[in-house]
């Protein structure tokens, strides 16, 4: 069973989403399956499809004009949420203090933070991958955090339709999992994003420490985003 999460970003209206919940409740699968629309279309019933949000104010409540808290996420009916994409941190500066923070949040509320780290295609370029990922997830998650979700996303992969080799993946993710298990936090879902699409899923969901997909651009029509969901099982 794998974890199949679509980021919406600042796509898609409240039809979309009903059609989209529509056809996915039709679909036979033992996968878990979630979209994170806008925060404006949360609040309905998604049926086998869980919702999440796509980010979180650190802050509980107050004078914050803008904000949306987790605690107003949780009441909608939302149980995830994403923190730390890579959009938040290119264009809002979003550090991996900020995103700890956000995360706490999340957890707080009762939340399960999807929690991506990722690095640059400067990064990649200097050598500094695995130092990047290691310290984004040993900065990112709250101390005696349990129910969190990490997702790598190579962050000059997504919506480039770039895609890392086979052993770049591999090479990520079993990191990952070394350090979640060095954190004492062996069960927690690693997912893979960047240009996941119908026709390279199962391929990147065979890869050893890959639990589940977290899907961009694929994720926004249902011709796209099933099969997708329907390539494992
Ligand atoms: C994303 O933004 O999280 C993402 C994975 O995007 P895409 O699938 O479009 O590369």
């Amino acid at each position: 069973m794998k974890i199949i999460a679509g980021n919406w970003k600042m796509n898609g209206t409240s039809d979309a989403l009903h059609t989209m919940i529509t056809a996915l409740n039709d679909v036979e699968t033992s996968n878990t399956v979630i979209i994170c629309p806008p925060f404006t279309m949360l609040g309905v019933d998604g049926g086998r499809v869980a919702l999440g949000a796509q980010d979180v104010s650190a802050h509980d409540h107050g004078a914050f004009t803008g904000e949306v808290s987790a605690t107003m996420i949780a009441a909608s009916g939302a149980k995830y949420v994403i923190v730390g994409h890579s959009e938040r941190r290119q264009y809002h500066n979003e550090t991996n203090d900020i995103v700890r923070a956000k995360a706490t949040a999340a957890i707080a509320a009762g939340l399960t933070p999807i929690i991506c780290v990722g690095e640059t295609m400067d990064e990649k370029n200097d050598g500094k991958t695995m130092a990047i990922i290691e310290s984004g997830v040993r900065e990112c998650i709250p101390t005696d955090a349990r129910h969190v979700i990490v997702a790598y996303e190579p962050r000059w992969a997504i919506g480039a339709g770039l895609t890392p080799t086979r052993e770049e993946i591999s090479a990520a993710h079993t990191l990952i999992a070394d350090t979640l298990r060095d954190m004492g936090m062996d069960t927690t879902p690693i997912l893979y994003g960047a240009s996941v699409k119908g026709s390279n899923a199962s391929e990147i969901m065979s890869i050893d420490h890959v639990d589940g997909v977290l899907v961009g651009g694929a994720s926004l029509k249902p011709d796209d985003f099933i099969p997708i969901i329907t390539s494992v099982n």
